[in-house]
């Protein structure tokens, strides 16, 4: 077998990132490996996806001292991400551990620290059996982590699938760290197979050296204090992990977009005037839905920019003069932009994350998974957006009448609630960059990494 050899200077440290194969998992740890490889330049990172993701992302701009490796595809690659959402799970739990581990074997130089994403339990098997340390990389809110590890507090593990009926307003307040919740906003998955994978995946996490963690201290203190009293391995809060080091006057990336119509058309709105819409890379919501929303959007009058992806031209016809839809986009560039005014979200943890960042309120519409426990988050606990829908897992549609009354609402500029929930935005904004900032909590926990990962060389 060839090995996969290494052109670079003399390295110290060769890490070895695996993520879950998905945009939302590839971003933040690809971020991540970003930050490491510019703040310590004899590290080596060795960044593993399968085929399909390669020729996905091969062509993005990265630093020399990230290189990507390949392991066979976990479905066959005519279904590819298309595959059904559990069959595609279950792949990457039971078939990319032996490629992972061959390619190990290859590596050159070899592995000094394995850096897998925590739902990739099999990395920290593999791991312990050759001798590399693991540190698991935890992609979610640390309060998810904990109602996760938690889950037998619960009084019955239904309540973690998505078409369980549960009382609406029962509350869970005996979860340490986690703030009275009620049942319906607990993580929900689509069945037993993906929850007993996942809670799988946490008797395997204390096996793992390091723990590191998305997050913000400061945004999740509690929950944070409660792991790192409970769990024995150095724990590293390193979030947010979105391209930051993206942003900024001289930055290229805005040349790299093939379609930025829709940068020069934010630079045409009104300060604060826009909502921009996006539900995540690969979930998807009903056409009713999509239809209701587009329509209320229509009414609105609000102005709008939509990520509609395979939807787009469809949705363009419906949506009217106000808005904007488009496929895809540079996300936290366009948070990031003077006009937007409020972001609807299905409150993935990156997007949650990029928009915390950006100090926007948020209207939340979560789909699923950690999504129901990040709106809770938001609107609760932050208090920095509104949900759309009060229960998800209610079967009714959110009509164009109470989209359009909703949207309205929310983006009026002169109402003392939204103003409230601005200013409240503008405050964790300041948090999360205050953290990320030297000697903030996020680059202090990123440098104490670097630091311990110097002591996995040369076992
Ligand atoms: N994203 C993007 N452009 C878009 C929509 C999304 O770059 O038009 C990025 C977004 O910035 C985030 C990721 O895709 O980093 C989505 O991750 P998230 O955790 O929010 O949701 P998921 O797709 O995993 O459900």
């Amino acid at each position: 077998m060839d090995s996969v050899k290494n052109n670079e200077p003399t390295t110290h440290c060769h890490v070895v990132a695996v993520p879950y194969p998905g945009r939302g998992h590839i971003n933040p740890l690809m971020n991540l490996c970003k930050i490491l490889a510019s703040k310590k330049n004899d590290i080596l990172v060795t960044f593993v996806v399968t085929e399909e993701w390669l020729g996905l992302i091969s062509s993005e701009p990265k630093p020399e001292n990230i290189r990507f490796c390949s392991v066979p595809n976990v479905v066959p690659s005519e279904l590819g991400r298309a595959a059904d959402h559990t069959s595609f799970f279950e792949a990457t739990m039971t078939k990319l551990e032996a490629p992972f581990e061959q390619l190990l074997y290859r590596l050159d130089p070899p592995a000094t620290v394995i850096v897998a994403e925590t739902f990739l339990f099999w990395a920290v098997g593999v791991g312990n059996r050759r001798n590399i340390p693991v540190a698991s990389f935890w992609p979610m809110s640390a309060s998810v982590f904990m109602v996760f590890r938690h889950f037998n507090l619960l009084p019955q593990n239904s309540h973690f699938l998505l078409d369980v009926s549960v009382k609406g307003d029962e509350r869970v307040d005996y979860i340490l760290g986690i703030s009275s919740i009620r049942l319906v906003d607990l993580p929900k998955l689509r069945n037993h197979q993906m929850l007993h994978r996942i809670l799988e995946a946490f008797t395997w996490v204390t096996k793992a050296q390091y723990l590191l963690f998305n997050s913000i201290c400061e945004l999740e203190s509690q929950a944070i204090d409660v792991l790192k009293a409970e769990l024995p391995m150095p724990i590293y809060i390193i979030g947010p992990t979105i391209p930051y080091f993206n942003l900024g006057e001289n930055s290229s990336v805005r040349g790299n977009h093939n379609d930025l119509n829709y940068l020069e058309w934010l630079d045409c709105q009104p300060r604060g005037s826009v909502l921009y819409i996006a539900m995540g890379s690969f979930l998807s919501v009903s056409s009713a839905q999509l239809d209701e929303i587009a329509v209320g959007l229509r009414n609105s009058d609000v102005r709008f920019m939509w990520v509609a992806r395979g939807e787009t031209c469809r949705l363009k016809d419906v949506c009217g003069d106000m808005g904007l839809v488009v496929p895809w986009c540079d996300q936290l560039r366009v948070l990031s932009h003077s006009a937007i005014g409020g972001f609807w979200t299905h409150c993935g943890w990156n997007s949650t994350q990029e928009g915390v960042f950006c100090g926007v309120p948020l209207l939340t519409f979560p789909i699923a998974v950690d999504q129901i426990q990040n709106s809770k988050l938001i609107v609760e606990d932050w208090k920095i957006g509104w949900r759309v829908k009060q229960d998800v897992r209610g079967e009714s549609l959110v009509t164009r009448e109470e989209i359009a009354r909703l949207v309205q609402e929310f983006m009026n500029l002169e109402s003392d609630e939204v103003k409230e929930m601005k200013k409240r935005a503008s405050e964790l904004q300041q948090i999360c960059q205050q953290a990320i900032a030297e000697k903030g909590s996020s680059e202090t926990d990123i440098n104490a990494f670097i630091k311990d990962l110097s002591k996995c060389n040369g076992r």
